[in-house]
């Protein structure tokens, strides 16, 4: 007889799910689909023959780093260099406050697992990053919800909630281009935001994949710098970034900074996790980057991903109905959509599989599932005249829609 395994599930497995809308989406995957849905980057821009170079070079010239396991902390140059773009950037940290993980998300979960115990309090922007709320259900937070606006993170809201004693144990944010809505965290907002976190000792995670993917504007200053410009060195901030969004996400390569009080704990939790990341994956980003890859490669992306971004938003407007609102990101990958109140984007979503066109219903990215007349809407991955067909059939679909 086979074993009933949903018997034999422990306690904090159960608590993960796999939601309605990833099976309506498994959907999309069919040939004239045009698919607004998937976070991904646009595969043609793949740098493949350099990253294949690197590759072949690693394993030629560096066996003994590339096929051999390595530290737990990463390896010692790729460390080097990512801390000093991190001092570019204004970060007053060294290469021993840098770890190497198997792509943000993996940070994320290393940060739920050393730092949420079953109810303790977790403060997230609603809506937030869907990955991060996933990895960290097992651990049994209560999430506290903070509004968000076209400035990003309400921080007087957060600011209400200290003040009544709410004590949690981070706040976890997108700074720069929020997946999902797309928006950005307003200068004046940071500093405010850097000053709370030091009065009532607030640690932050500052998730930053989008932040050098800009197309208007300059580069955002990270709250990391601003907190080591305020206090002299990072102390509130642990701050995540990665190379699947300016390289390819199949690297697995991302980064993590953190305070030095903390490394040590992170390192024994990666040991648990997966001993260290790919070492072939690190030295080949070593390389690529060593050899300037990234400083020709992210200007590409953001002259592409910003025509794209433009397309899009032209084309909702040429075709969609008043009363339907979106966001207008000065960079990253997404954008939000906003219908008319009591509309159902999940309903919706049925329909527009049907006339070939997805996206993700923006319910899932609310902490308490609350809102249901949003769209999160994705303009890396398409080409201009995809975007566009693509716009208008959601826009049809959106006209001849009446909530039922
Ligand atoms: N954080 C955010 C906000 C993201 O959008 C993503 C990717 N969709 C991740 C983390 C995970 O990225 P990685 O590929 O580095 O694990």
């Amino acid at each position: 007889m086979s074993i009933n395994w949903s018997e034999r599930i422990a306690q904090r497995a159960r608590e993960m799910s796999s939601s309605a809308i990833r099976d309506l989406l498994k959907l999309t995957v069919q040939p004239e689909m045009i698919s607004f849905g998937g976070g991904l980057p646009a595969p043609e821009l793949f740098p493949s023959e350099e990253i294949g170079a690197a590759c072949e070079q690693a394993i030629v010239e560096a066996p003994g780093s590339a096929l051999q396991y390595g530290p737990t902390e990463g390896h010692a140059p790729l460390r080097e260099m990512i801390a000093g773009w991190m001092h570019d950037l204004g970060m007053r940290v060294s290469p021993a406050q840098t770890l190497i993980t198997s792509g943000s998300q993996q940070a994320l979960d290393m940060l739920g697992k050393l730092l949420i115990d079953p109810g303790a309090p977790i403060a997230v922007e609603s809506p937030t990053y869907l990955g991060a709320l996933q990895a960290w259900q097992p651990y049994r937070p209560e999430l506290v919800p903070l509004p968000m606006d076209d400035q990003g993170l309400q921080v007087e809201a957060l600011a209400e909630v200290l003040a009544r004693g709410v004590r949690p144990r981070f706040l976890y944010i997108v700074s720069s281009f929020q997946n999902p809505t797309g928006v950005t965290l307003a200068p004046e907002r940071r500093q405010a935001l850097v000053e709370l976190a030091g009065r009532y000792d607030l640690p932050i995670i500052e998730d930053d994949p989008y932040g050098e993917l800009y197309y208007e504007g300059t580069r955002a200053t990270p709250l990391a710098a601003l907190d080591c410009q305020l206090y002299g060195e990072l102390r509130h901030v642990i701050y995540l970034s990665t190379f699947s969004k300016l390289l390819t996400p199949g690297l697995r390569v991302g980064w993590m900074i953190a305070p030095t009080g903390l490394i040590d704990k992170l390192v024994q939790v990666k040991q648990g996790l997966d001993l260290h990341t790919g070492s072939l994956a690190q030295v080949a980003a070593y390389l690529t980057c060593r050899d300037g890859l990234l400083t020709r490669h992210v200007p590409v992306l953001r002259e592409v991903y910003g025509q794209r971004r433009d397309v899009m938003l032209a084309a909702l407007h040429a075709t969609m109905p008043a009363g339907v609102r979106w966001t207008h990101p000065a960079g990253g990958m997404f954008l939000w959509v906003t219908l008319p109140d009591g509309w159902d984007s999940a309903e919706l979503l049925g329909r527009a599989i049907s006339h070939q066109v997805a996206f993700v219903p923006g319910r899932t990215f609310y902490p308490a599932g609350d809102v249901i007349n949003t769209m999160r809407l994705n303009f890396s991955f398409s080409p201009p005249e995809l975007i566009k067909t693509g716009i208008s059939r959601l826009a049809e679909v959106v006209r001849s829609y009446a909530p039922s």
